[in-house]
């Protein structure tokens, strides 16, 4: 059987290896077709691609757009996009714009928490202001010492309540999903068990993803327990959604579940790529 994962970060985005590495690195877990999908950014597509055939690899180009939706940060990848898409391009211009003015306020919340020049710290592993992702600024935290693991400083720094968080407007559902149809892309709700909504409130999501024309969720991914796989395939058998597997890989040794130890899709869902390879 073909083994894919269709999502993956490089250090385009808040992946520690370049794009061609972690081709490498998923070529070695055994994975036949791979898709890089960075946060808010399609610049490593290329070198992806390119690696990819260098490995035997076929290549699925993605993106994972941030997304509000009900006062919640949601993920949407898109796959079999157009890299090169105008609309798609200006989208995830103005999707990143916001992240240089959050990271300067989430390095003023942890200077007050008495933690100095996390901002250069973090832009340290990324460069750019604009693809600054709390990821950069948990592995400066651990790297000064603050946290022994990234989960740690995910535990005490970062998110709501804690120190450093700073809440933040992302594409709309609409725009993200538009973007990535310009493109010719597939949308997918990436990681739908991570989210905080009650029942009602995920029903509703995966509703209006219907309405505006998605039809493909994350069953598999490493941010789901295997418990999760299971109630996945079944929304999406219930709701018609093709599914889709990866291990949202960042880092070696980060990963919840490396290349070679992620399961394969149940047999009750039909695969996203059922039509591609
Ligand atoms: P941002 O888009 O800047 O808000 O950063 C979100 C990124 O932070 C995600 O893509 C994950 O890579 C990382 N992240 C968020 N929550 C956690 C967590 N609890 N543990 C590890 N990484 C996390
Ligand atoms: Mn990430
Ligand atoms: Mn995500
Ligand atoms: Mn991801």
């Amino acid at each position: 059987m073909l083994k894919v994962d269709l999502h993956c970060h490089s250090n385009v985005s808040d992946g520690v290896l370049a794009p061609g590495a972690v081709a490498a690195y998923a070529r070695k877990g055994g994975v036949d077709a791979w898709a890089l999908t960075d946060h808010d950014e399609v610049g490593g597509i290329k070198l992806a691609r390119a690696a990819a055939g260098e490995q035997g690899m076929r290549f699925v180009p993605g993106v994972e757009i941030s997304v509000t939706w009900a006062n919640q940060t949601i993920h949407v990848v898109g796959l079999q996009i157009d890299e090169d898409n105008p609309d798609l391009l200006a989208g995830l211009v103005k999707t990143r714009s916001g992240r240089d003015a959050r990271g300067r306020e989430i390095a003023a919340q942890l200077e007050e928490a008495g933690i100095p020049d996390a901002w250069e710290g973090a832009l340290k592993f990324v460069g750019n202001p604009d693809l600054l992702s709390r990821t950069h600024f948990a592995r400066y935290l651990v790297e000064c010492g603050k946290c022994a693991t990234t989960t740690e400083v995910f535990k005490r720094f970062l998110t709501e309540g804690k120190p450093g968080y700073v809440p933040h407007r992302w594409a709309s559902l609409p725009e993200a999903m538009g973007w990535i149809r310009s493109a010719g892309g597939i949308p997918v709700i990436a990681h739908p068990g991570r989210y905080k909504f009650t029942q009602t409130g995920e029903d509703a999501l995966f509703d209006e993803f219907r309405q505006l024309g998605g039809n493909a969720i994350e069953v598999v991914t490493g941010s789901h327990t295997p418990d999760q796989y299971a109630t996945y395939a079944e929304v999406a058998r219930r709701y018609g959604f093709l599914a889709s597997r990866g291990t949202d890989f960042h880092a070696p040794g980060e990963a919840r579940v490396e290349f070679d130890a992620l399961p394969p899709l149940p047999s009750s869902v039909t695969p996203v790529w059922h039509d591609w390879f």
